[in-house]
Parts: structure tokens; C-alpha cells; sequence
């Protein structure tokens, strides 16, 4: 069996932690690959859980050692996968679930060609601002600061393979879960020749509407919403 690794990324306050919640709990066998960062952590956040709360010097130490499949400086602070997460994942036989900034995504397509990226968009800023004032957990200019760093990762949105517009809720969790079940058995089908279960063709047809070609049209009039 091969191991699947999917990268995810969103500005903030898409809905990325809702779906890959969702995600986590509805499939078995993804492992979510828990970061290193040197940010404090923030509000009930537990070394371990949401990240590894790391000195400076210690994610130096760990770049210089290559212990880092991939890192970057996100709002000044640094932020890196470990490679022993990966290896975990192979060992584990298990997918592995990226939650990290376009860089990173970058560097880890240049490594691993076949990992699926998946980039979250919300229908619009004004919807975004709304989520994010709805969700009560920042102050005014930590949201003013959020929705200027979201027009400025949404351009690298053409860098993914999936493109997930997060409007309806339920859609969206069903499109990424879709879009894991059907990479899954794109894998497998690589290492082993069996016709396509009949339930995968729904699977396949809503996984694929979200393929950045067929939602480049539906993108624009969104990167307008943010003056882009
Ligand atoms: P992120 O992890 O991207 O910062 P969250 O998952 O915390 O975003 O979601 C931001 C807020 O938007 C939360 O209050 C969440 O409940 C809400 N939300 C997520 N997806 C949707 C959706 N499709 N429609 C309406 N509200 C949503
Ligand atoms: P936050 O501090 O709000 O949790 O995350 C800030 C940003 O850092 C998010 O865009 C998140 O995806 C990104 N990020 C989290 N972990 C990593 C990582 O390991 N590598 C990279 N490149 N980005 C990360």
C-alpha cells in the first residue's frame, strides 16, 4: 500500500480546521502531521497537540540537522513539518495530512511529486470577514491584519492541485473527503490492478469538480472580492 500525502492550506478563517476536523474523524488511516513553531501558543493550544512550541534556536538545530521535510518564516515566525513524520507515516502505513503555508506546499511538491495539495478558498471577503468576526476569537486588528495576509495567500492558489471553495459546509467536507477517498485509490490502483468499485464514480465525479482547471472560472470573480 502507498502512502498518500495530502498538503492543505487556506487563509485564515476559511474553515480549515471545521473540515480537516471533519476529515479526521469521518476517514481512518490519516495521520495529522502536528507542526513545529516558535509563535507562543495561543488561547487552550498544548505542546504536542496543536503544535511542538519550539525555541528559535531549537528550530535552527532541527533545520541544520535536516530534520525538517520543509519550513518557512510565516508572520515572522518559523514553522516546519518533521521528516520523522513522514517516516512515521510510511512505517504506520498510513496518509499523512499537511496543515501548512503555500511555501511549505511548494517545497513539498518539489519533493514528493505525487502529494495532493488542496487549497481552501471562502466565497468571498466579505464572507471571510464575517466568519472570522463570527468565530469571536480575535481582536479587531488581528482580523483586519488576517483578511490583509488572506489577499496576499490567495495568489498562490494556482500552485495546488484542488481548489475547495468552502460556501456550503456540508458540500465542502463531503468534496474533501471525496478528494482523499479518490487520490486514495488513484495509489492504489498504481501498485495493484482492479476495476473501479461502482461507488467510486460518484466519489470521483465530486472530487474532480473541485480540480483547479474546472473552478478557475469560479476563482476570478473571489480574488476580485479581495482586489486581485
Ligand atoms: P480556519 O481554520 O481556516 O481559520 P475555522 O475552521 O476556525 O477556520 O472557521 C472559521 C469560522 O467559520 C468558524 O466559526 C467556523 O465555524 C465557520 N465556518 C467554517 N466553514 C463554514 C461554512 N462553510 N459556512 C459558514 N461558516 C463556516
Ligand atoms: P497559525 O499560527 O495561525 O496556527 O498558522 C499560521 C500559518 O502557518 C498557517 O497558514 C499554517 O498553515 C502555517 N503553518 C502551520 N504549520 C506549518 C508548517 O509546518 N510549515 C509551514 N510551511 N507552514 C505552516
Amino acid at each position: 500500500m502507498k502512502t498518500g500525502i495530502f498538503i492543505i492550506s487556506a487563509p485564515s478563517g476559511s474553515g480549515k480546521t471545521t473540515l480537516v476536523g471533519r476529515l479526521l474523524q469521518e476517514l481512518d488511516g490519516l495521520h495529522f502531521s502536528v507542526s513545529y513553531t516558535t509563535r507562543p501558543p495561543r488561547g487552550q493550544e498544548q505542546n504536542g497537540k496543536e503544535y511542538f512550541f519550539v525555541t528559535r534556536e531549537e528550530f535552527q538545530e532541527m533545520v541544520r540537522q535536516q530534520g525538517l521535510l520543509e519550513w518557512a518564516e510565516v508572520f515572522g515566525n518559523y514553522y516546519g513539518t518533521a521528516r520523522r513524520f513522514l517516516d512515521e507515516a510510511l512505517e504506520g502505513k498510513k496518509d499523512l495530512l499537511l496543515d501548512i503555508d503555500v511555501r511549505g506546499a511548494v517545497q513539498v511538491k518539489k519533493k514528493i511529486q505525487e502529494a495532493v495539495s488542496i487549497f481552501i478558498l471562502p466565497p468571498s471577503r466579505k464572507e471571510l470577514e464575517w466568519r472570522l468576526r463570527h468565530r469571536s476569537q480575535d481582536s479587531e486588528e488581528v482580523i483586519r491584519k488576517r483578511l490583509q495576509d488572506a489577499a496576499q495567500e490567495i495568489q498562490g492558489y494556482h500552485q495546488y492541485d484542488y481548489i475547495l471553495i468552502n460556501d456550503q459546509l456540508e458540500r465542502s467536507a463531503e468534496q474533501l473527503q471525496a478528494i482523499v477517498l479518490t487520490e486514495r485509490w488513484r495509489l492504489q490502483k498504481e501498485s495493484q490492478a482492479q476495476p473501479e468499485p461502482k461507488a467510486l464514480e460518484s466519489m470521483r465525479a465530486l472530487a474532480e469538480s473541485c480540480l483547479k482547471e474546472r473552478v478557475q472560472t469560479r476563482v476570478q470573480p473571489i480574488l476580485a472580492t479581495f482586489g486581485g
